[in-house]
């Protein structure tokens, strides 16, 4: 298909429809024996993290990455060394039965890209770094300065894609928000508009020689940027008339919960819209556990109904789908709402209520001893009892919603509130003089039922959802509101009745977070019985780091590893993490190597990278502060420095 001919079939801003669900149909490209984009189903894919040069090392990997469900395996080839290499892995995975497409990751090095792109079904190049052995340190480009740049970058760029067209040989101009060429950061700064423009001079480029068999990434670690960068590209490529398959994917999303919640929430927020043709979820673990996450997270559109949540609805002025701000709400009791952090709400009405101990898994902890209780740092604001009453004392500042009639009954309604259905709310006559929490849906709002006679200073919604597009179902929602100039504050409630608790922690972190990531919401209330209430608060309060709307832990962003990493991430993730897990809004940046780890390091405010066998280079921000520590010292060095900078504190006792 040409470029004039997808032009036609293209319409909308970054999605087809807000309302309904629909795949956003981009070209087919072939990727050897898989093709990926059009209606093929979203592909999986991942990368082998062992060495290029140990053949058989990397071919296992490669086989129990397939058998665990990836479709394409990429490689990295650092080097001409490398490069020349896959052709064995090749030989060697045909031999043992295995024809998956192989993909070879490219930075910095175009030889290697042209020899890969001669033996492999597809090359990654990294359009901020591509061509160019070391950063540019140029700050200001003058227009002709620019042109001249690219026109040197097209000299270097041009003879990889004559090779990719002759061999029939495909290519991901995959951008990373940490490294964007200097040229870009001069123009556009690190911005979604910038990671955008990045990939668009290359897929120009592209196009210019006739080349189109191109697929697109937009990676970040931070969600919303990614997010962010994805909805400006898909909107930038309809103005020009492409639709290039989109590889979805969140960088350096560290391991366990975190990076699934932060890959969920990056990844489910693009496919609830329909975008996305390929996935690979970059976990700081072993290559064969991210596959089973991203099948996961795509089977749920498999069968999604293309059925309407209501009628289609416009975006509210002031709002950007590509720039985040959070929804204004009114804040009530300098509790909710307004400038105040969301807040979690746990049901543990089906716990044993005879028992302090029971919670524990809110974040309060209790002693017998002391008979008092202590709070974590991912201490619940609201506990959801129903009709169900407790039979020790809650904490003081533990506030406590029943069932209205319940409420109603109450002897001493000191940090109790009631939650009404709105047909009770409007019916009552005793309601709460402080907070008032009333469950709707989106249908009573198209519906008329819920009227803005109803609002006054101590509402506060629940807004709940039964539809099988649900986050599309509560944004419409949180989009009338705001068109209508409706600032009450919204809890977002789901629930989900089964399926195993990582399914949960993807699903949740999917749907509540593609509404926080677009600053909607002031509170999250997650059901899910059959989840321990412990791994229900945990995936709420991920949730809201991973959406960066309320911090109450570290931040790692790891590295997955390749190829070229110089140390073990798994171990050393774990062996910093034990030490720094209690410092609350710190960002550390754990990186296998010095080539590529201080660009992908994003926003991290300190880093640990590997520089050579057994040492480190340690940084604040994006400064060097040591450089070639040794690994045994190099954990305590990076403790100094941030207690140097007075971020760090004694784990509390
Ligand atoms: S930072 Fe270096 S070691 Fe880590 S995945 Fe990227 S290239 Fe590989």
């Amino acid at each position: 298909m040409n470029t004039a001919e997808t032009n036609t079939a293209l319409k909308g801003t970054y999605c087809n429809s807000l309302t309904e669900y629909s795949r956003f149909l981009t070209r087919e490209v072939s990727i050897g024996n898989i093709p990926v984009g059009g209606k093929n189903p979203i592909r999986i894919q991942s990368m082998t993290t062992t060495d290029t040069m140990d053949t058989i090392a990397t071919v296992e990997q490669t086989i129990r990455m397939v058998d665990a469900g990836c479709e394409y395996v990429r490689i990295t080839a650092p080097s001409i060394k490398e490069a020349l290499n896959l052709a064995e892995i090749k030989k060697e995975l045909k031999y043992r039965g295995y024809d998956v497409p192989l993909i070879a990751d490219i930075h910095f090095t175009p030889n290697a890209a042209e020899a890969a792109a001669r033996i492999v079904e597809k090359v990654r190049i990294n359009p901020g770094n591509y061509a160019d052995k070391k950063r540019f340190d140029q700050l200001e480009y003058t227009p002709a300065e620019y042109e001249a740049e690219l026109g040197r970058i097209y000299q270097k760029f041009a003879p990889l894609v004559k090779v990719c067209k002759e061999y029939g040989t495909a290519m991901r101009i995959g951008t990373n928000h940490g490294s964007l060429s200097d040229r870009i950061m001069s123009y556009y700064g690190d911005t979604p508009r910038g990671m955008v423009e990045s990939a668009m001079e290359f897929i120009r480029m592209c196009e210019s020689l006739s080349y189109y068999n191109l697929v697109i990434s937009m990676k970040a670690s931070n969600p919303q940027v990614m997010v962010q960068a994805y909805r400006l590209l898909v909107e930038t490529m309809q103005k020009e008339g492409m639709n290039y398959p989109l590889h979805l994917g969140v960088t350096e999303a560290g391991d366990g919960e975190d990076g699934r919640i932060k890959s969920s929430v990056g990844i489910g927020t693009l496919l609830e819209d329909g975008l996305g043709d390929t996935i690979r979820v970059s976990l700081t673990e072993d290559p064969e556990l991210e596959a089973p996450v991203a099948i996961a997270l795509a089977k749920r559109y498999e069968e999604r109904p293309p059925l309407s949540v209501g009628p289609d609805i416009s975006l509210p002025a002031g709002f950007s789908p590509y720039s985040y701000q959070k929804r204004e709400s009114a804040e009530l009791n300098t509790f909710i709402g307004g400038h105040q952090v969301p807040r979690v709400v746990l049901d543990i009405s089906y716990s044993n209520l005879r028992d302090p101990q029971v919670l524990s898994a809110a974040g309060y902890e209790y002693s017998a001893l002391l008979d008092k209780y202590n709070m974590a740092e991912q201490s619940v604001d609201f506990v959801y009892l129903a009709d169900e009453l407790p039979s020790f004392t809650m904490p003081g500042n533990l506030k406590q919603a029943y069932n209205y009639p319940t409420w109603l009954k109450l002897a001493n309604k000191k940090n109790c509130h009631p939650v009404f259905t709105l047909h009770e709310y409007k019916e009552a006559g005793e309601k709460d003089l402080s907070l008032n929490l009333v469950t709707i849906a989106n249908d009573d709002l198209q519906s008329g039922l819920f009227s803005e006679d109803l609002i006054d200073h101590t509402l506060v919604l629940v807004l709940e959802t039964s539809k099988a597009h649900g986050m599309a179902d509560q944004r419409q929602f949180f989009l009338s509101l705001m068109n209508a100039g409706v600032n009450v504050p919204v809890i977002i409630r789901r629930g989900y009745s089964d399926g195993s608790e990582s399914d949960f922690q993807l699903y949740a972190a999917t749907d509540a977070g593609a509404l926080l990531i677009d600053g909607f919401g002031d509170g999250i209330w997650l059901d899910a019985p059959h989840i321990s209430p412990k791994a229900v608060v945990s995936t709420a309060f991920g949730i809201l780091q991973a959406t960066r709307s309320r911090i109450s832990k570290t931040e790692y962003i790891s590295c997955p590893s390749c190829g070229r990493t110089l140390f073990d991430l798994q171990e050393t993730t774990q062996m910093i993490r034990s030490r720094t897990s209690h410092l609350k809004g710190v960002k550390i940046g754990i990186m296998g190597c010095i080539v590529n780890g201080p660009g992908e390091m994003a926003d991290a405010d300190y880093g640990y990278v590997g520089t050579g066998p057994g040492k480190i280079t340690l940084y604040r921000g994006k400064q060097v502060v040591k450089k070639a520590v040794n690994t045994e010292n190099a954990l305590d060095e990076l403790i100094e420095i941030i207690k140097e900078d007075g971020n760090w504190r004694e784990v509390d006792s």
